[in-house]
């Protein structure tokens, strides 16, 4: 060990990237755009961010290689990229007005277990789009890396376009991603740097933020991570008839506003109902959109997504089940078609429980106790986990508060953290 794991270390390696936002401080009054800290994948704040990692890992001896997705890998020198390791890491990019710590922490923890232990077996790695807010996809790097189904996938994947209209292959050239590789990747025996290959590492760990309120409420500082939910996305179409708000009376209309209305309480519903037969079941509607979206014109068409998460695969089926049910009696009452289309499907990850009970007992060495819970959040552990041994820690969120300016994790907690990972990796 070259000393302990330090909380000042670990405050500042927050801040510092954290400042490279594009919303500047972040500090922007409630209502503004300048709230929060932004960082869209292969945009200059995320690369300086990105940058500083990379800076701060030399100064401490490591060395930095990106591989074909733009996922940045770091080793310390003493380790070499030959020995195999313990993969640990996870995202810079944020949401939209977001917060310090989501994916933040968990790539500042491996820099400093590596500036404390040059020696230890461990690569931390940063992967590149984790949130799916930059090209509407979410854990892009992870799963270029790990290795996309299908030829056709890449493409798919490749071709998805940010706010600008660039694509995934045009905006991340720049910053090492290199479509030849992938794509030589996808069609035969990639070397590592373009896709990952199990037998270089003992397993993966991925610290976060919990982003929900379990942990805070119980007054648990960390926890180990032992299954994380499937997720199911989908795209909605409900159409009405455009009219005349006036001039229209209420017998007959086709209000498609008013039939998502009901379409969304029935998402809500379905959630809620599920969730009293299987635990963390949940449904929500995020986003929609009215049109015309005038004052004065009864709606005609609306697009919404739905997003159900759930432990088990036969509870996803039963929530599509349930929301189909519910759209097809709402189309017939009201003569307002419902179109419900998968957009996505994640099953469940299992994941380790040899890399969690390592956690749990790394943990004990040094006198915290760790409970192990279900993530119902998505990360980037997902992917690998079905290639590495793969588990998580947890750590508090304040009051549950996520993808938010106010997110917030004691120091203290995250050091505690960073510790468990260290004394995990050394055993
Ligand atoms: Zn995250």
């Amino acid at each position: 060990m070259n000393g302990d794991i330090r909380a000042d270390r670990i405050a500042a390696d927050i801040e510092a990237i954290a400042a490279c936002s594009e919303n500047g401080a972040g500090d922007g009054p409630e209502s503004s755009a300048r709230r929060g800290y932004s960082r869209p994948t292969f945009s200059a704040p995320w690369g300086a961010a990105r940058d500083y990692v990379i800076a701060q890992a030399e100064a401490a001896g490591g060395e930095a290689r990106i591989d074909a997705a733009g996922n940045v890998h770091i080793r310390h020198r003493s380790v070499g990229w030959e020995a195999r390791a313990w993969l640990c890491g996870s995202h810079i990019d944020s949401v939209p007005s977001g917060g310090k710590y989501d994916g933040v922490m968990g790539v500042v923890i491996p820099l400093e277990v590596m500036r404390t232990a040059p020696s230890a077996p461990l690569e931390t790695i940063v992967f590149a789009e984790e949130e799916g807010t930059t090209f509407g996809f979410g854990m892009v790097g992870s799963r270029l890396w790990a290795g996309v189904e299908s030829a056709a996938q890449l493409e798919e994947i490749l071709a998805l376009t940010n706010r600008h209209g660039e694509s995934v292959a045009e905006a991340g050239v720049a910053w090492g991603l290199d479509v030849d590789a992938l794509r030589a990747a996808a069609a035969g025996s990639p070397p590592w740097t373009s896709r990952l290959d199990p037998s270089r590492y003992f397993g993966m760990i991925e610290v976060h933020a919990e982003q929900g309120l379990s942990l805070w409420t119980g007054s648990v500082p960390v926890a180990a991570v032992s299954r994380i939910d499937g997720r199911r996305q989908y795209a909605a179409t409900v159409s009405g008839q455009a009219n005349h708000a006036g001039s229209t009376g209420m017998v007959g209309r086709r209000d498609a506003l008013a039939a998502a209305a009901e379409l969304i309480l029935a998402v809500e519903r379905t959630g809620a109902n599920l969730a009293r037969e299987l635990a963390y079941t949940v449904a929500t509607v995020g986003s929609l959109t009215v049109e015309p979206g005038a004052a004065n014109v009864i709606p005609g068409t609306v697009s919404l997504t739905i997003d159900a998460r759930a432990q088990e695969t036969a509870m996803l089926e039963r929530v599509e089940v349930e929301l189909r049910g519910a759209a097809a009696e709402i189309s017939g009452r009201r003569g307002t078609p419902v179109a419900i289309a998968c957009t996505e499907q994640i099953e469940p990850s299992p994941l380790s429980d040899k890399v969690a009970d390592r956690l749990v007992a790394a943990a004990e060495t040094l006198g915290v106790a760790l409970p192990v819970v279900p993530s119902g959040a998505l990360h980037d552990a997902a992917i690998i986990s079905s290639h590495v041994p793969t588990a998580m820690l947890f750590v508090a969120s304040q009051d549950g508060i996520s993808h938010n300016p106010a997110e917030f994790s004691r120091i203290e907690d995250i050091v505690s953290a960073a510790k468990i990972v260290a004394a995990a990796i050394s055993r």
